[in-house]
């Protein structure tokens, strides 16, 4: 073994870094960046200085002083230089997308079920005055129940439904109002108020769940506070004091498809995003103090001023949480796959942007230039469909939609 440049006898690193960053001990507060050369996220480290200068003179240094910038104990990432690496490995796909006209405007659709096969969906339309359905084939919308939410400024309309397809809510992101409809009845069950404070950085954080053979909906009642209520009845379930409560603010909420867990997009003060997993069942069926500080809480990362952004539940029990960096200005696009019981990151990997969906063992992201398809246990890319942008998943019929020009497109995986 040598003696390498950082004066350590020791295995020599993976990475190589610039001449002032030969010592990270005596280097704590050095801010540099990671020069990418096409092998997934490894990359050589340079100070911004060298980085402005350009063609840096590094250096080897041992595994160890490596280390200590791979684990955030030396140094500052300022941001990414280059390009990753994907790795490819094409699958057959049947890139075929089937367009169908739509019988009138839609603000927002979310699916029913549909146990043949065949996409049915809900569909906030008439100017979001009404839901309506809209069947395989169907030439016109039929209509379901009016919709009475009061209106905000700059909050966008959005729609929920029920796994079970019995309870709609139609919501103001980035507002503070919405309302849970029983489609049956058309009556309005839930008036929900997710409060003021802030409410404009994010979705009115609501989501539809199964939980003992029963639909429930986890919603939020204040910026930091987090409730489950019956949308049947209205019953608020997690009734408790105010004093235990943490200073997060909560954002957009997903459930895993078994109903066991649940995310949320949630931020705080500096300000960071700081997406949590926790266990819904025992939120649902043990403590109500789960969502603020259960023993099942899992903190999966933080990024300063980067939230609101895709994630998406992969299987049961592993969720894909897009973009791989520490802030806003220093992100590489990608995925990173962290599992929910134990909160640890799986895979990361370079390459998905957009909307994240998932079926099977494959994660699907939509970006600007169409649709990718990856394997997230080994970060390979596995497919293309170009030109494709889907916004929607209906896992019923196994097929991903966008609205564009009037038409629903979909594609079936
Ligand atoms: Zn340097
Ligand atoms: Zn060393």
């Amino acid at each position: 073994m040598e003696t390498l440049a950082c004066g350590h006898v020791a295995h020599p690193g993976a990475r190589r870094v610039c001449p002032h960053m030969l010592n990270p001990a005596e280097n704590e507060d050095v801010a540099y960046v990671r020069l990418l050369a096409g092998n997934g996220l490894d990359g050589d480290l340079c100070c911004l200085d060298c980085d402005r200068d350009g063609d840096p003179e590094l250096t080897v240094v041992c595994e160890g002083c490596v280390a200590l910038y791979d684990d955030d104990e030396s140094g500052y990432f300022e941001g990414w230089r280059g390009e990753p690496g994907v790795v490819e490995r094409p699958e057959p796909v049947d890139g075929t997308v089937t367009a169908t006209p739509l019988p009138g405007p839609v603000l927002d659709l979310a699916p029913l079920p549909s146990p043949h096969g065949e996409p049915s969906w809900l569909v906030l339309g008439e100017d979001g005055q009404w839901l309506l359905r809209l069947s395989p084939r169907d030439t016109a919308y039929h209509r379901v129940c009016p919709v009475a939410v009061p209106a905000e400024a700059n909050a966008q309309r959005r729609l929920h439904v029920s796994p079970d397809g019995r309870f709609a809510a139609v919501v103001n992101d980035r507002g503070r109002f919405g309302r849970v409809y029983d489609l049956a009845s058309g009556k309005a069950t839930i008036k929900l108020d997710g409060g003021t404070y802030h409410c404009d950085q994010v979705p009115l954080s609501l989501v539809f769940f199964r939980y003992a053979g029963s639909t429930l909906v986890a919603h939020r009642t204040d910026w930091n506070r987090l409730d489950i209520s019956d949308p049947a009845t209205g019953q608020l379930l997690t009734g408790r004091a105010q004093d235990r409560i943490a200073g997060l603010f909560h954002g957009e909420l997903r459930v895993s498809p078994d109903g066991r867990w649940i995310a949320d997009d949630s931020w705080a003060w500096a300000p960071a995003g700081i997406p949590y997993v926790w266990d819904l069942r025992r939120w649902a069926g043990d403590n109500v103090w789960e969502s603020d500080d259960g023993p099942s809480r899992q903190r999966l990362c933080q990024r300063f001023y980067f939230w609101n952004e895709p994630m998406c539940w992969i299987g049961d029990s592993l969720l894909a949480v897009s973009g791989i960096g520490a802030d806003d200005e220093a992100m590489l696009p990608g995925a990173r796959i962290f599992d929910a019981e134990t909160g640890l990151e799986l895979n990361t990997f370079a390459g998905p942007s957009g909307a994240l969906f998932s079926a099977g063992r494959r994660l699907y992201a939509a970006g600007a230039d169409g649709l990718t398809i990856w394997d997230p246990f080994t970060g390979e890319r596995t497919g293309t469909v170009p030109g494709f942008v889907p916004t929607h998943q209906h896992r019923d019929a196994g097929v991903l939609a966008a609205i564009r020009d009037g038409q629903l497109l979909t594609w079936a995986y």
